[in-house]
């Protein structure tokens, strides 16, 4: 258990990732979704506010850390979790969740035919953890440890950050958008929570702003 001094802690790493230059250089566009530095400083300011919270443990299995829609808040594995580019990589993933719970529109109550799926979702937060980690080491995620991110979903992640880097675009063509959301439903990971291609997202938002 972390005791709040940890737990403070923990919020100001990642307040302080979030406006971080590797963090604010991320910029594209996939699917519906644009991610980019006001959607991290979005997250920054939830974050200060206590609109979004971050816990230690309570992680599901198969996953690093996670981010819980439901709570609003960041699940983290242990204090002091987020030293080095990896785990910052990992964080700034959840943290795409984190900027799709704050744009949520998701209400039981009145289903939208237009919410993405989870698939989009995740494509969108494996992209952007490749580009993160491409500016904070100048280096591709593969060449630090080969076996950790051997996974198809980094492995393309980071072949889609690569292209737009070269190419100098923003937007991800929407055949390797699909390709990504294949690797997700394919990923046992999210087999196991249930996750098919075309699942729908229930991000629900954050709260107002006080
Ligand atoms: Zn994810």
């Amino acid at each position: 258990m972390a005791d709040d001094k940890d737990n403070k802690a923990q919020v100001q790493l990642i307040m302080d990732l979030m406006i971080s230059e590797p963090v604010k250089r991320i910029n594209f566009m996939l699917g519906s979704m644009k991610i980019d530095g006001s959607g991290f400083m979005e997250v920054f300011n939830a974050l200060r506010e206590g609109r979004i919270k971050v816990g230690v443990g309570n992680i599901p299995a198969n996953a690093a850390a996670s981010y819980d829609y439901t709570d609003n808040v960041f699940d983290l594995p242990r204090a002091n979790y987020g030293n080095g580019a990896f785990e910052k990589m990992l964080i700034v993933h959840e943290s795409v969740h984190a900027i799709q719970d704050a744009r949520g529109t998701y209400r039981p109550e009145c289903p939208s035919p237009t919410r993405a799926t989870v698939t989009e979702y995740e494509a969108a937060a494996y992209v952007a953890m490749a580009f993160y980690y491409r500016y904070a080491m100048q280096t591709p995620l593969d060449s630090d440890n080969p076996t950790r991110s051997a996974k198809p979903v980094y492995k393309l992640g980071d072949a889609i950050a690569q292209k737009l880097l070269r190419s100098g675009k923003t937007v991800v063509p929407d055949d390797d958008v699909m390709e990504l959301r294949k690797a997700v439903a394919a990923d046992q990971a999210y087999i196991d929570i249930g996750v098919k291609l075309d699942s729908l997202n229930f991000m629900n938002g954050i709260g107002p702003r006080r």
